[in-house]
């Protein structure tokens, strides 16, 4: 078992347990320390506690989604660096870095390029440049089924309708009505192809 001066603490999120179980499994066997939490809450919950050197999160769950988890890590712990897994997400429309810095297809990748990306990506981590991060991170918004959507303000916090016409998981920016701040948004594709197929069985 590899020795380090003090053990990398490593929080994973995912809602399947089995993904959980094998992940701090092949971590702990390779010497860092591992956290788990199985949705987006539990996982600010754990990182209110103590934060990790690096976060792993899958993109897919319920309660709220990896993306929703992801943006609010951006914006309150720009600091810890991010790798998101899985499976059906398509990132190409997705500005690198924004939301996390690697993304690894669900079985695209080996345990030993796993480790290798943490150890790169948290020894990059002190010089990494915090504030355009911050400044970047989007609100991600989930679509829910009353047919628009609210972004909250970033700086005032104040709720406000935005534009939910295009249907593509892309960066959308809207004017806080209070402040003026623009707000960077990304509204859930997967949410909106879900209420398609619904729409679609119905009579
Ligand atoms: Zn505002």
């Amino acid at each position: 078992m590899p020795t380090e001066h003090f053990q990398r603490r490593v929080l994973v999120v995912d809602d399947e347990p089995i993904i959980l179980q094998t992940m701090s499994a092949i971590l702990e066997g390779e010497g860092f320390s591992v956290r788990v939490a199985s949705d987006g809450f539990a996982a600010l919950i754990a990182l209110r506690d103590a934060e990790p050197d690096i976060i792993i999160s899958d993109l897919r769950m319920p309660g709220m989604s990896g993306f929703e988890f992801l943006s609010i890590v951006r914006r309150r712990f720009p600091h810890i660096p991010v790798i998101a897994i899985s499976g059906e997400y398509i990132m190409e429309k997705m500005p690198p870095g924004l939301l996390m810095d690697v993304f690894f297809q669900k079985g695209g990748y080996t345990p030993a390029e796993l480790f290798l990306t943490i150890r790169n990506l948290i020894e990059e981590s002190p010089i990494r440049p915090h504030p355009p991060k911050l400044d970047k991170a989007p609100l991600w918004i989930p679509r829910r089924e009353a047919g628009y959507i609210v972004a909250a303000c970033t700086e005032c916090l104040r709720s406000f309708p935005v534009d939910d016409s295009s249907t593509d998981t892309e960066l959308r920016t809207a004017e806080c009505p209070s402040c003026s701040t623009t707000v960077k948004y990304m509204v859930d594709s997967a949410v909106l192809k879900m209420l398609e197929q619904r729409k679609n069985r119905l009579p």
